[in-house]
């Protein structure tokens, strides 16, 4: 079973070891990856490497790595059956939510992994990682074509839609969760695929694209008890947001007083475009379940559902970049585009 993959090394924790002398964790020399995972070898695979220059902590991600990680795939798309990503895990969630979406028809496996713990450590939960994620990025169907056809995330022996996921700890092995939708595949001595959960193309065959055009211009605004007008209005009436990400409590809910409701009003009359995702990390935004809600649907605030906060803001970036017209951009948020969230 000959398989070609690309490895791509962006930073982060996974990339590093320990110098010899000084013991300060420095990047290894990614070209050497299958010195540090000799394990590699024995897949029998064909796995190249593409090395950023210079690698980055993903606390430095930004919208430009985006477009340049998405570049490095379209001119290599025809080459690999895999792409695996090492980056960091820290904004992983995020990169992973942006590249679903920027890339239109993909047909092969992207899976992001990383690590808590450095390569060049003794525990390191990395080599695990890197080594899950080349299978199942190699991994085909009967039929021939990618078994999971989506960008992935792969922590701790789960594989995760990337735009469902969340950095839920700092410290733990298991350092990413996908509360409203289950896992893509569970590792244990074999792997075991959900194909009822995997995002399959309707029609196979159709060309890569990629929106490579990002509009930053969405604020996010967390609601709490206390929260001073001119805190919600700074962000609702900021002149350069176009649209605002509003985490509300519960499923949805916001303060009722009449000078939110006003604020809100005056921001949608604006031409602002605001999404309403919930603070709780598991269930949906229903604004129909408490009059709490509603008034924010009847003022024309959309619903996120369960879409996580993450892929709310890279759905808004990718989209206004692309659309100049915000009723498509509306229309679309009410969509799921990439199986982000589930309309209920
Ligand atoms: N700060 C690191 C990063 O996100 C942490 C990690 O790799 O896990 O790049």
């Amino acid at each position: 079973m000959s398989r070609s993959l690309l490895m791509i090394y962006t930073g982060g924790t996974i990339g590093m070891k320990q110098d010899d002398k000084t013991k300060a964790l420095v990047p290894f020399d990614f070209s050497q990856i299958v010195r540090e995972v000799p394990e590699l070898k024995k897949f029998g695979y064909k796995i190249d490497t593409y090395s950023f220059d210079p690698v980055i902590d993903s606390s430095d991600i930004t919208p430009t790595f985006w477009v340049e990680l998405c570049k490095v795939i379209k001119n290599n798309y025809k080459k690999y059956d895999g792409f695996v990503i090492l980056h960091g895990t820290d904004t992983m969630s995020y990169t992973a939510s942006a590249l679903s979406f920027m890339l239109e028809n993909l047909e092969k496996p992207i899976i992001l992994t990383g690590s808590q713990l450095p390569i060049g450590m003794l525990r390191t939960d990395g080599k695990e990682n890197i080594i899950s994620s080349i299978e199942i990025a190699a991994a085909k169907r009967g039929d021939g074509k990618a078994m999971v056809p989506e960008v992935c995330i792969y922590f701790e022996s789960q594989l995760y839609r990337g735009n469902r996921t969340i950095k839920y700890n700092a410290e733990n092995f298991r350092a990413f969760r996908s509360v409203n939708y289950q896992v893509l595949a569970e590792v244990g001595i074999h792997i075991k695929y959900n194909p009822h959960l995997i995002n399959y193309p309707k029609s196979w065959g159709k060309q890569l694209k990629i929106s490579d055009k990002l509009d930053t211009n969405v604020a996010i605004l967390k609601i709490y008890p206390g929260i001073i007008k001119q805190a919600i209005d700074s962000i609702l009436f900021s002149t350069w947001s176009k649209a605002i990400v509003l985490e509300t409590f519960g499923s949805g809910n916001a303060p009722t007083s009449r000078e939110f409701l006003e604020s809100i009003k005056k921001a949608i009359k604006n031409g602002k475009i605001i999404v309403n995702v919930t603070q709780c990390q598991a269930g949906s935004v229903d604004m129909k379940a408490y009059a709490t809600g509603a008034s924010l649907e009847k003022l024309g605030v959309i619903s996120g559902y369960d879409g996580t906060t993450e892929a709310t803001l890279c759905k808004l970036f990718v989209l206004m970049g692309k659309y100049s017209d915000k009723e498509e951009i509306k229309k679309k948020m009410k969509q799921s585009l990439r199986g982000e969230i589930t309309i209920i």
